[in-house]
């Protein structure tokens, strides 16, 4: 017998809390986690999660390929550089030196990680200090306030105020209040998060609004904005609002102070791939590589590859359109179509989004056993009574075979109760999936 087995054992008690402190209730459940397995429990059409269900174009396929392949690429399969890796870089730079007017340097200005996900990480850690304050505009996608707790800040929300009355896209009928903005703002604040085009709602921050953050923003010498823009190329009526970002508008009035944020996964249908940079002045930049060199040391070295080629690729004429990704806005303007329509067989009013691949839907109209619905156990929902939202998307998943996701999932408690009367579906599937959930509504509610 081996002689350890006989020396006395301190198991670790079950209901020992392990988890360290700090992190507290961060172990719990996310609505992630509670409605796709919904979905499936129950067949349901799932419109929730936002990833798409088809593949890639060919050219990231066969790029992807090349960039594993050493036949094309001596260094494919080490370690890329921890910053950036410089053929991602120099194609990034050479982008967005065009769209902002302005030369980016790829071996100081870009970060790369692994997705948004992984860049907010590394800048948030390496930003925040303990009380430091971080501004969200509600609904906020919910890993950002994960994220800032994790980093030990506080977050402070400033919802858009919801109008279901205006007649316009989610960009008037989400509107922030810059009184209220500026209201929330303290010494402490060091970091205002921004996200345009804008997950859950599809608003899509306008210059003038842009412009009124920035001069705000000015007037605090210690914030710094991080602008979210993974759903950059899926934007739509562009003439009537094209996406900006913060950081290039009014000559770079607010580049020293903006790290940008985008990614792969969105643009070429590759949410696995894992592939998000960050672009900004060295001192800001400097935060996400700091992190990163001890957190990952770099990201995956062919996805970097294979975004690099399918990004000078995305430029080529594509299937009749003049490019890539004219012809992306175009497949998702027709599904956005799709949606809106399905949703109004259940006399949803589809809030139209101008950018992103969410649809909020007014659900005032909808009767449903509320009362029923809220005593079922959710572990996910975060609040103590389950908001009226989050009941109807287990009802509309139990009952009519569509899920959507609750919105409340995106705000603080205080301010959950703008989410009730409102719904995120996705648009980002097969025509013929939001086709059945169009039928599903309809014979349920015609
Ligand atoms: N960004 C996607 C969404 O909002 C996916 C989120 C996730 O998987 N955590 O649906």
């Amino acid at each position: 017998m081996n002689r350890h087995h006989r020396l006395p054992l301190t198991a670790l008690r079950n209901d020992a809390n392990v988890f360290a402190s700090r992190l507290d209730g961060l172990d719990a459940p996310t609505v992630w986690h509670e409605f796709s397995p919904l979905a499936q429990e129950y067949e349901s059409i799932n419109l929730g999660q936002g990833f798409p269900d088809w593949n890639p174009p060919d050219f990231c396929i066969d790029a992807m390929r090349q960039a594993t392949d050493p036949k094309f690429n001596r260094n494919a399969n080490q370690y890329a550089r921890s910053y950036a890796h410089l053929p991602l870089a120099n194609v990034l730079a050479e982008g967005y030196s065009k769209k902002w007017n302005r030369e980016i340097n790829p071996a100081t200005q870009i970060a790369t990680a692994s997705g948004v996900t992984n860049v907010l990480y590394c800048a948030l850690q390496g930003l925040i200090d303990k009380g430091d304050e971080v501004l969200l505009l509600e609904p906020a996608f919910d890993i950002y306030s994960s994220q800032v707790n994790m980093a030990g800040g506080t977050c402070v929300y400033c919802p858009l105020r919801p109008d279901l009355t205006s007649k316009g896209t989610a960009s008037d009928v989400f509107t922030l209040d810059m009184d209220e903005l500026r209201s929330k703002i303290t010494d402490k604040t060091k970091v205002l998060i921004l996200n345009t085009p804008h997950n859950p709602t599809g608003k899509m921050f306008s210059l003038k609004e842009l412009r009124e953050i920035a001069q705000t923003v000015l007037e605090h010498p210690n914030l710094i904005v991080i602008s979210d823009e993974v759903y950059e190329h899926i934007v739509f009526d562009t003439k009537e609002e094209p996406h900006l970002s913060i950081a290039s508008i009014d000559d770079g009035i607010l580049w020293d102070r903006t790290l940008t944020m985008s990614s792969s996964g969105k643009t070429f249908s590759c949410t696995g791939w894992k592939v998000g940079w960050a672009i900004g002045p060295p001192h800001l930049v400097k935060a996400v590589t700091a992190i990163q060199q001890w957190v990952n040391f770099s990201s995956a070295t062919p996805t970097q590859d294979a975004i690099a080629l399918s990004l000078q690729q995305a430029k080529e004429p594509y299937q009749g359109f003049d490019n890539y990704y004219e012809w992306l806005a175009n497949e998702y303007e027709r599904k956005r179509g799709l949606l809106t329509k399905a949703l109004q067989g259940a006399g949803m009013n589809s809030i139209t989004p101008p950018g992103g691949f969410f649809i909020m839907a007014d659900t005032s109209q909808i009767d449903f056993p509320y009362e029923t619905i809220a005593k079922q156990p959710s572990e996910a929902m975060p609040s103590a009574q389950m908001p009226r939202d989050w009941a109807l998307s287990r009802w509309l998943t139990q009952e009519v075979g569509v899920t959507a996701i609750p919105p409340s999932a995106f705000y603080s408690e205080s301010n959950i109760h703008l989410a009730k009367d409102t719904l995120r579906f996705a648009f980002c599937k097969g025509d013929d999936t939001i086709l059945e959930a169009g039928r599903r509504l309809n014979v349920y509610f015609s």
